[in-house]
């Protein structure tokens, strides 16, 4: 299937229900593409997103399959089955992270995740949570296998091409992260700005977007006076005033109590329910057992169970 990031801009589409899949299931590779004629300007959309191809590079989603794997088992299963409506949103296929040449931070991870999904990632310290969230956002590449997000193949992505990628992921780290110097408001416009919108669209959608997390009365603060909660609210406000199809978050709760860890979850929840596929990172069993998610667990760098 061949999807566009423009595409998947739509945050009013209802979150799709997505299959789940066996860890016996390698997922889907992604189709090959529907050759739709393209105007001038879709074709520079996608050159300038995916690069010229590249010889020594595995192959993309656009015009051809991806190599396959050598250890990639034929699943006969898998291609009698019909075709599912899902849209990949994710997908591994044998993806391994050293850091070192002694360990693996992720080992031969296959998994898919299709838009719409709220996902934790579960594991403890150390399984490879962060890493997985990384490679995702392409700050990390993987040592080997294959990546794809919105069937963009981010394992050999052109530098230039990683800020559109980024465009379109929406981050939210433990630690806020927030300029401390800055008020709420310009907190969260910083991040349009550094996108190139326009000054009308930043006063539009700023407001709109902290109204939405709870702040609308607390735009002209600097986060200092703010507690721990509404901190991490900025936080997950500069993350989705720009609308992304992903929002990648990276134990946003770790450092609060269990109230506003539930209100932390509710504008997650809010988020994906406008069609943000939302893929959450946590050890906290409390969060694993309250928000019935399908939860891939992570150890060693293994994916040893995905259920939900
Ligand atoms: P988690 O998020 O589940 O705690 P991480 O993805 O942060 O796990 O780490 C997975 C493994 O990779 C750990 O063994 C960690 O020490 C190692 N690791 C992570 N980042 C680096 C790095 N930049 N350099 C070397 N090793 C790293």
């Amino acid at each position: 299937m061949d999807v566009d990031l423009s595409e998947v801009d739509d945050l009013t589409a209802p979150p799709m229900a997505a299959p789940r899949r066996a860890l016996t299931t390698p997922p889907d590779p992604p189709a090959a593409p529907v050759v739709a004629p393209r105007s001038h300007s879709e074709r520079a959309d996608a050159v300038a997103f995916e690069g010229p191809p590249q010889a020594d590079a595995p192959l993309g989603p656009w015009g051809h399959e991806p190599v396959p794997t050598p250890r990639a088992p034929l699943d006969v299963a898998r291609l009698l089955r019909p075709r599912t409506t899902a849209t990949p949103m994710v997908q591994l296929f044998h993806v391994t992270k050293r850091y070192t040449r002694e360990g693996r931070a992720l080992d031969d991870l296959t998994l898919r995740i299709d838009k719409g999904e709220f996902v934790l990632i579960t594991g403890p310290s150390g399984a490879g949570k962060t890493t997985l969230l990384k490679l995702i956002f392409a700050a990390e590449r993987p040592s080997a296998g294959q990546l794809l997000v919105a069937g963009h193949a981010v394992h050999n992505l052109r530098r230039g091409s990683v800020p559109l990628l980024r465009r379109n992921i929406g981050v939210v780290f433990q630690d806020f992260r927030l300029l401390m110097d800055r008020t709420v408001y310009e907190n969260v416009a910083f991040a349009l700005e550094v996108l190139g919108r326009s000054a009308h669209e930043i006063r539009q959608r700023v407001p709109t977007v902290l109204r939405q997390v709870g702040l609308g009365d607390k735009l002209q603060v600097t986060p200092n006076r703010l507690s721990g909660g509404e901190q991490q609210r900025v936080a997950i406000a500069r993350a989705l005033v720009n609308e992304p199809p992903i929002l990648l978050a990276d134990e946003p709760t770790g450092n609060l109590d269990p109230a506003l860890t539930h209100e932390i979850m509710a504008l997650l929840n809010q988020a994906n329910a406008r069609g943000t596929t939302v893929l959450l990172a946590t050890h906290d069993p409390q969060i694993i057992q309250r928000y019935k998610r399908r939860a891939l667990h992570l150890v060693q760098g293994r994916l040893v169970r995905d259920a939900g």
